[in-house]
């Protein structure tokens, strides 16, 4: 038996979100459906992680030109690529679970992780169970 919704939110990138705040604070009982990881293309792979990366070749950047900002440093300054690749999947993480959390604390807002059938315009998770907007409502906040 599928489950009703005024709306249906696919994607929870810088889009998405947004969205499912503003339409469930209005009193819509909606789905938000997202087949990756909570917060898309910006904080998994694009604008987060880059600047975490480019933060840490900006530090050894730094660094090595310590000398003429009158600071010593004792010895060569290395790049440890595990750690710089660790604190950036620490900072992305974090903020995936941040979308997550706050998308599963929405009142009105059922999150699945899945992907949408788009030929019955009905939403299929995981598990195998179907969503479907009650509406004309479904909304295409995938990306590109
Ligand atoms: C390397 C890089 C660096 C960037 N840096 C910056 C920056 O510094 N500043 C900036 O403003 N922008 C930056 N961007 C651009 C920014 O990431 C995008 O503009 C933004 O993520 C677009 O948001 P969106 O919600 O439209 O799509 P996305 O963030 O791509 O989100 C789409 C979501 O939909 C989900 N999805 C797609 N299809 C389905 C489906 N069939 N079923 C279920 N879920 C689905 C995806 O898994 C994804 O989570 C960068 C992009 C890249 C690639």
């Amino acid at each position: 038996m599928a489950q009703r919704f005024d709306a249906i939110i696919i994607g929870t990138g810088q889009a998405g979100p947004a969205l499912a705040a503003r339409l469930a604070g209005a009193g819509m009982k909606l789905a938000v459906i997202e087949r990756g990881r909570f917060g898309g293309t910006c904080v998994n792979t694009g604008c987060i992680p880059t600047k975490a990366l480019i933060a840490s070749a900006y530090a050894a950047q730094l660094a090595r030109r310590a000398a003429e900002y009158g600071v010593t440093i004792g010895g060569p300054v290395a790049v440890d690529m595990r750690q710089v690749k660790a604190r950036k999947d620490e900072i992305s993480g974090r903020s995936s679970q941040g979308v997550e959390q706050w998308m599963r604390g929405l009142d009105n807002v059922t999150s699945i992780r899945g992907m949408p059938a788009s030929s019955t315009r009905a939403a299929c998770g995981s598990t195998g169970s179907c969503w479907r907007p009650t509406r004309s409502s479904l909304t295409l906040a995938a990306g590109r």
